[in-house]
Formats: C-alpha cells, sequence, structure tokens
C-alpha cells in the first residue's frame, strides 16, 4: 500500500514537474536549464510533503528529514544516471528504453531510502499496529465480564451555564454502556460544587432530583479545583471513579475506551489531549513548556494529561494515604504505580461560561507542581552558591597576583561593590526559594482539612 502511495506521489510528481517546466519554457520565457532546475524544486518539496505525510505517516523533523530525503533523492538519482548509461553504450539500447530502466533503481532506492532513511517514524504504520493489538487484547484479556460499577466525579465552580448540557451527555454516555453491558445500570454522576458563586447549587439539587443517577457534594466554601476534586473522588462510591470536567472540554466519548481498558485490566487510564487546536496560541505554548520543564525537574507526569482520567477502587484507596495539603494530583497519581494505559481524544472548546483557571490560577497551579515534586530548585541553589564561591575565590587569586606583580592596582569602586550587590541578589533568591518550602512545611504540618462538606445528596 505504501509502494502504491509512493508511486502515485511519483508519477504525480513528474506530471507536475514537467508541466511546471514547460509553463516555465513557454510562458515565463525561462531557459531551459532555469527551467529544470525550478521544476525539479517544486517537484521536490511537493514529493517531500506528499511523501512524509501521506505515503510513510512520518512524524519526525522536518529538516531533518528533508535533509535525508535529500540525500536518498541525490542516490536514487545517481543509480539511475549510471543504469542509463550504462545500458546505452554496453547494449547500445535506443535512449527511451534506456531512460525506462533507470527508473527502476530510481525506484526502488527511492522507495527502500525514503521508508527506512527518509521518514523513520510511520505513525501509520505504529497507530495500526496499536490498534490491531489493542482489539485482540481487548478479547483476550477482557478479565472483567460482568458489569462495571462506575462513578463520574465532576468538580464544577460557577457553571451554572453548561451543567444542563454535562448532564444530558452524561446521561447518553451511562446509558449506552449500560445498555450494553458494560456498566451497572446504577452507575452514577457526582458534581462537586466548589463554592460557586452563582446558582450552580440549586441547579445540581434539581438535577438530582429529576434525575436519579445525579449526585451533589458541595463544599462548604471555594477550596479550588484540585481540592473539589479530591473531595469528589474520596467521597465517590463505586468499583471505578472517572473524573472529568464540568464545562465538555474533555471529549466524553473517551469515558468507553477507559472502561475498555480497565476490563482488561488497568487501574488507571489517563485521558490524553491529542490536540490542542481549540486552545490559543498562548495557553497551548505555556501548557508545552510547563510539561517539559516538570519531566526536566524530575516529576512524573503524564505529557498532555490532565484530570480527566479513570481509577479503581484500589487506587483510591491508595491516594487516601496521601494526606498532603498541597494537591497536585497530576503528580500524585503516577506517583501510585499500578498499571495504567493512555486514551487519546481531542480537546474540545469550553462549552460555555468562562475558563476558572486564569493566567495567575495557572502560574500557582505550575509553582505547586513543581515546588510538590522536585527538590532540584533546592539543589540548584547548593550549585549556585558553589559556583559563586568558586569564582570570589578564584577573583581572589586574581586580584593578590595583580596586587603584588604589577602597579596598577587602583582602589576599586566597582570590585567592592558590585560583588556586594551580585551576591545580596543570589542571597534574596535563595531566600526566596527556601521560604517557597518552608512555606510548604507550615501548612502540611497544620494538617487542616482539605476540604470540608457542607452538604450531599
Ligand atoms: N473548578 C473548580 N474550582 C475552581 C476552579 C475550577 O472546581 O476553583 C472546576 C471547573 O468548574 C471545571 C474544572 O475545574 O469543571 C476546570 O476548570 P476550567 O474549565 O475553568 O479550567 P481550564 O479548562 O480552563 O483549564
Ligand atoms: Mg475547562
Amino acid at each position: 500500500m505504501t509502494l502504491v502511495r509512493f508511486l502515485l506521489v511519483g508519477v504525480a510528481n513528474t506530471l507536475f514537474g514537467l508541466s511546471i517546466i514547460y509553463f516555465a519554457m513557454y510562458f515565463l520565457q525561462l531557459e531551459i536549464v532555469q527551467a529544470n532546475a525550478f521544476g525539479y524544486s517544486v517537484g521536490i518539496l511537493l514529493g517531500f510533503a506528499l511523501n512524509k505525510t501521506w505515503t510513510f505517516g512520518s512524524s519526525d523533523h522536518v529538516v531533518s528529514s528533508f535533509l535525508r530525503y535529500l540525500l536518498v533523492l541525490a542516490v536514487a538519482y545517481v543509480a539511475n544516471l549510471a543504469t542509463v548509461l550504462y545500458t546505452n553504450s554496453h547494449f547500445n539500447l535506443n535512449p527511451y528504453i534506456a531512460q525506462a530502466l533507470g527508473i527502476i533503481p530510481y525506484t526502488i532506492i527511492g522507495f527502500l531510502g525514503s521508508r527506512y532513511f527518509a521518514f523513520r517514524t510511520q505513525r501509520g504504520a505504529e497507530a495500526t499496529k496499536i490498534q490491531a493489538s489493542e482489539v485482540s487484547a481487548y478479547k483476550k484479556k477482557c478479565l472483567i465480564a460482568r458489569m462495571i460499577d462506575v462513578s463520574i466525579v465532576v468538580p464544577c465552580y460557577n457553571e451554572e451555564a453548561v451543567l444542563l448540557e454535562t448532564t444530558r451527555q452524561l446521561a447518553d454516555v451511562l446509558q449506552q454502556l449500560s445498555i450494553e453491558g458494560k456498566i451497572t445500570p446504577d452507575s452514577r454522576v457526582y458534581y462537586v460544587d466548589d463554592g460557586s458563586r452563582d446558582r450552580t447549587w440549586e441547579l445540581i439539587e434539581s438535577l438530582a432530583e429529576a434525575n436519579k443517577f445525579v449526585h451533589g457534594i458541595k463544599l462548604s466554601r471555594n477550596r479550588g479545583h484540585q481540592n473539589a476534586l479530591l473531595a469528589g473522588l474520596l467521597t465517590a462510591e463505586g468499583e471505578v471513579i472517572i473524573s472529568v470536567d464540568a464545562d465538555l472540554q474533555d471529549d466524553l466519548s473517551a469515558i468507553r475506551k477507559m472502561i475498555e481498558f480497565y476490563a482488561t485490566g488497568y487501574d488507571i487510564v489517563y485521558g490524553v489531549r491529542d490536540s490542542r487546536k481549540t486552545d490559543t496560541f498562548f495557553k497551548s505554548f505555556t501548557a508545552k513548556a510547563y510539561y517539559r520543564l516538570l519531566s526536566a525537574m524530575g516529576v512524573e507526569i503524564i505529557y498532555n494529561h490532565a484530570d480527566y482520567r479513570l481509577m479503581s477502587r484500589q487506587v483510591i484507596e491508595a491516594l487516601k494515604e496521601f494526606d498532603e495539603v498541597n494537591l497536585f494530583l497530576r503528580g500524585i497519581i503516577p506517583q501510585l504505580g499500578f498499571s495504567y494505559a493512555l486514551v487519546y481524544y481531542d480537546r474540545a472548546e469550553r462549552y460555555a461560561g468562562e475558563s476558572n483557571y486564569p493566567l495567575i490560577k495557572m502560574l500557582s497551579l505550575a509553582w505547586q507542581g513543581i515546588t510538590s515534586f522536585s527538590n532540584l530548585p533546592l539543589r540548584l541553589i547548593t550549585g549556585l552558591g558553589l559556583l559563586v564561591s568558586l569564582m570570589s575565590f578564584l577573583v581572589t587569586v586574581w586580584a593578590i597576583a595583580v596586587r603584588l606583580f604589577t602597579q596598577d592596582t587602583i582602589p576599586g569602586w566597582a570590585s567592592t561593590v558590585l560583588p556586594i550587590y551580585f551576591l545580596g541578589g543570589i542571597q534574596l533568591l535563595c531566600l526566596g526559594i527556601m521560604g517557597e518550602y518552608i512555606a510548604k512545611i507550615y501548612t502540611e504540618t497544620k494538617r487542616r482539612p482539605r476540604y470540608i462538606i457542607e452538604k450531599m445528596i
């Protein structure tokens, strides 16, 4: 199949290249050499673009795979020339037949070179492999043939605009799965009202009245997304718990896949955003940079996973043992261990209402993620301190040398004042970061409850 695509691209490329060459020669009145160069360049670019994504589905870096592609083309071209010249001179073939023969090594080298050298990662091939193995694994490994008792936990803060639609969609998902016999008919949803200031709680109450599967947990005040989520996770009943945001940004159809993974024996299933198309450039850029930074600092975290995930009862019980106040669930869950799987989904726009994670809250969560899981900042300080001391030692040696062996020592203002500022700055920085950790110790030692439930329905 790839070979067919490759050939199609080749033919299209040749036709396109030829038409460009003729166009350049007759309409633009270019010299034949220029027209050829023009046609070839466009042809190569087109061939590259088409082959990379369409033929080989490669996700390699553009520049490096383009250079490799050029190399492959060069080798193939040399083979083509050699064949043409050789057949021409040795067998006295007519030039057209010699050309036709030359295409054979050109195609073989071009194809193999592209496949194994220029475009090495093959998304298509990998994806089909995974899919096929997933299906057969599902059939073979389905450990849980009975219906699974599911709870879905949804933290809500000022979500009156979306809750009706969320309830409708969740009802659809639950109903469908229960008709298929995958989950119990009394699987349920817990809305955790995180001290909303609008009519979210009243709405939850009326939804609970109208729908048997809706339950509500009302926190006594706003405690933030992570705490609200935790309140739901630790309070909800059920054999598995799935957490999802209220705003319908996370594709609810992934719930089905999560449950299927659970049935094949995974304890945690992470929902991973496949695309950030709908996020603003700023948000997707900062989010990416943040995940990179966290992993560089040694915090274990699933790339592009927010808090959309399935956890088994066993995992929840393990989570109960973690009673830290500075909550960053995305970092804690991977630390629990257990077998896990990933489910990919597209992230949509917020259905309605406004994001409750403005920049300042995002930064604060980001900082929480770093300081709750990584001691690297502290270690960096030690390193910095060592470096500065070493440098000042060297400067001292240098100053003594200047004093002893030369005449031009001027009692320096800069050499006294600059280090003071420099060291002062560094000390302040270090104090700041240490203070950050001490503040953490402070909040942890108080052992205050992380949330207070006011009411439950
Ligand atoms: N949320 C919450 N308490 C808060 C802020 C947010 O329970 O103090 C909930 C909110 O209702 C939503 C989820 O957390 O269900 C994610 O918030 P949001 O959609 O505002 O964040 P974003 O998707 O923009 O990161
Ligand atoms: Mg959201």
